[in-house]
């Protein structure tokens, strides 16, 4: 069986993370991915996450609903610290079933993957699917070729580029725009019902934001 495993911190998962979950998914054949958000992110200053783990993690399971391959995992969500992903592998490889795995990115940050624990053990355990993004041309992961023992395994997947972040999205929220059709519908209902990404945390329900 050959698993995907999509991390990211999903705040909120949008509909540019479930075209790159399918796309790359249908693309490599694989049978599962399994979306794994961060609890507290290494990467990312633990300040920029608005949403708590658990409404990130409702948002997750409320996006995946209906797709028979799509799963969640609150692994790192429960680990309470910073797991990095070349530790949050072997784990999920040693409880789930899979052959061969995957780690499923956008190209953004592929190229910064120098920064990350161990790239190369990582990638002796993964291989790294780089999927394309708006802004992000696949030639700068060319920079890593020298300084990565294990650069072929990373593989670029041609995805439908979609210019959605989960930035641009917190900022429309915080302008009083509209989000619908960005997030996936039981998405934007989680969002307008706990009023999440609102400067007042004022709730929604029945309105449209
Ligand atoms: P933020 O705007 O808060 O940085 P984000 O939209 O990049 O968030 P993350 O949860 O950080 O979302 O992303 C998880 C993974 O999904 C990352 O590998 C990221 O590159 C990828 N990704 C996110 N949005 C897209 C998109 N529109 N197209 C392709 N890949 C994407």
């Amino acid at each position: 069986m050959r698993v995907g495993i999509f991390g990211g911190t999903f705040d909120p998962i949008h509909v540019g993370h479930m075209i790159v979950a399918e796309q790359v998914m249908d693309e490599l054949d694989m049978q599962r991915v399994i979306f794994v958000p961060t609890g507290v992110p290494p990467h990312k200053d633990a300040s920029s996450v608005r949403a708590s783990a658990e409404d990130r993690y409702d948002m997750v399971l409320a996006a995946i609903a209906g797709n028979e391959r799509f799963v969640a995992d609150r692994i790192e969500i429960d680990a309470g610290r910073p797991m990095h992903t070349v530790e949050t592998v072997p784990l999920l490889k040693e409880r789930l079933p899979g052959e061969e795995w995957f780690f499923i990115t956008g190209a953004d940050e592929v190229s910064n993957l120098l920064s990350w624990k161990d790239p190369d053990r990582l990638l002796e355990e993964v291989v790294m699917v780089a999927a394309t993004r708006p802004g992000y041309d696949l030639s700068r992961l060319g920079h890593l070729e020298a300084r990565l023992k294990n650069f072929d395994r990373i593989f670029p997947v041609e995805c439908t580029r979609v210019d959605i972040s989960a930035t641009g999205i917190r900022r429309r929220i915080l302008q009083g725009k509209s989000i619908r059709y960005l997030v996936p519908e039981g998405v934007h209902e989680i969002i307008s019902g706990r009023g999440l990404y609102r400067a007042d945390g004022k709730r929604t329900r029945g309105e449209l934001l």
